[in-house]
């Protein structure tokens, strides 16, 4: 069975990404997100309601063969009474697990994946201990909600400790060693129905302020020992969570291992750059998991650069005039610190991608 009626919670640019993806494979896209004017409305129906609104939920499911999500600060009894008429995925149980930092880790730790060691906290007395146990530097990062860097602080004394929990409101957190890492990378997978999975090349990403700016991919001097561990890494968590669709893991790059920050149970802005630069992007896999599709060939087909538009858009004229600039435009209001749209370009060598870039940089930054 093919499903071709596909409901999405949340409407932003990864709704109008996974839209265009399912053109060419003639699915049916139906948005539901409370904005007025989505970025996802040119692709598909927009279905005005909140998150948490049972009504406009009840409506998705009823017009839809299969719901998906573009981000995860969802409300978790909405969704799964969305997967009691109609399949959802991921699944509700993977939705669980990810939206919260402190169930992550659990999960994480449980599975045997690295990760930074870390504590959960619920009380002033967690904290104390838990920042005498980790040591300083240490970051605490609320269980919920937290995105683009928002919701963290780092703690550097002991005796800032209460100071930060007091300026998260005293949330459940999670806190964890500061690792100190070369680099970051990640991994963008997505897991088909006939549990099949494919494995995007690592990217390297570059943040300013907690927010992604410029991703490159394949990431240089990746070893296949690098990439197969990122691999495995990915695969068995897939497995356990008899996962359907994209998923993503964002690592630290430590010596010759990673340690996994987080995961995203969705197509991620790291994995942009496959819409021009892969075989098959991060979007078209996670439609075609949905539809029950065989999943398509995730290699990179040159040296690709992603850089983001954050807060204010630049010239486009100027933009679109360099050579082989692809531009992405959310079509949003600007804002300091949104995310407006992105630039991807693919070279076939990796100097070439360097000058390329710099061009795109000299307009953006
Ligand atoms: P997150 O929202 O958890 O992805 O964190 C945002 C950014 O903060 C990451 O991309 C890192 O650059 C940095 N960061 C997060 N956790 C740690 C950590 N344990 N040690 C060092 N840097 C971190």
């Amino acid at each position: 069975m093919i499903r071709r009626r596909i409901g999405v919670l949340g409407g932003g640019q990864l709704g109008q990404m996974l839209g265009q993806a399912g053109v060419s494979l003639a699915a049916e896209f139906i948005f539901l997100d409370p904005a007025e004017t989505p970025s996802a409305r040119h692709v598909g129906r927009h279905l005005r309601a909140g998150f948490a609104d049972a009504a406009g939920a009840a409506t998705l499911a009823a017009a839809c063969d299969v719901v998906t999500y573009e981000f995860e600060h969802l409300d978790l009894p909405t969704v799964q009474a969305i997967a009691t008429t109609t399949e959802v995925h991921p699944s509700p149980r993977a939705l669980k697990i990810v939206q919260d930092r402190i169930r992550q880790k659990e999960f994480l730790a449980a599975a045997g994946i690295a990760i930074a060691p870390f504590a959960a906290i619920t009380s002033a007395a967690d904290l104390t201990a838990a920042v005498a146990t980790l040591g300083t530097p240490c970051l605490l990062k609320t269980a919920r909600d937290g995105y683009d860097g928002k919701g963290q602080r780092l703690i550097r004394d002991p005796l800032h400790a209460a100071a930060a929990w007091a300026e998260l409101q005293q949330q459940r957190c999670v806190l964890e060693t500061f690792v100190t890492f070369s680099r970051e990378l990640s991994l963008v997978s997505t897991r088909g129905r006939d549990g099949a999975v494919v494995f995007h090349p690592l990217a390297v990403n570059h943040h300013r302020d907690g927010i992604l700016r410029l991703s490159r991919a394949p990431a240089p001097d990746v070893t296949a020992a690098l990439q197969t561990q990122a691999e495995t890494m990915a695969r068995r968590l897939l497995n356990e969570l008899a996962y359907v669709g994209t998923f993503t893991i964002e690592f630290f790059h430590v010596g010759d291992a990673l340690i996994v920050n987080e995961l995203a149970p969705r197509v991620h802005n790291s994995g942009h750059w496959t819409i021009e630069g892969a075989v098959t992007s991060q979007f078209e896999n996670h439609v075609r998991a949905l539809m029950g599709l065989p999943l398509g060939d995730p290699a990179a087909t040159g040296h690709a650069a992603m850089v983001n538009i954050v807060g204010t858009f630049p010239d486009r004229h100027r933009l679109l005039a360099l050579p082989g600039v692809h531009l992405h435009d959310y079509g949003k209001t600007e804002r300091p610190g949104r995310k407006l749209g992105h630039v991807t370009i693919v070279d076939p060598t990796a100097s070439g991608l360097e000058q390329r870039l710099a061009a795109v940089l000299a307009l953006i930054e």
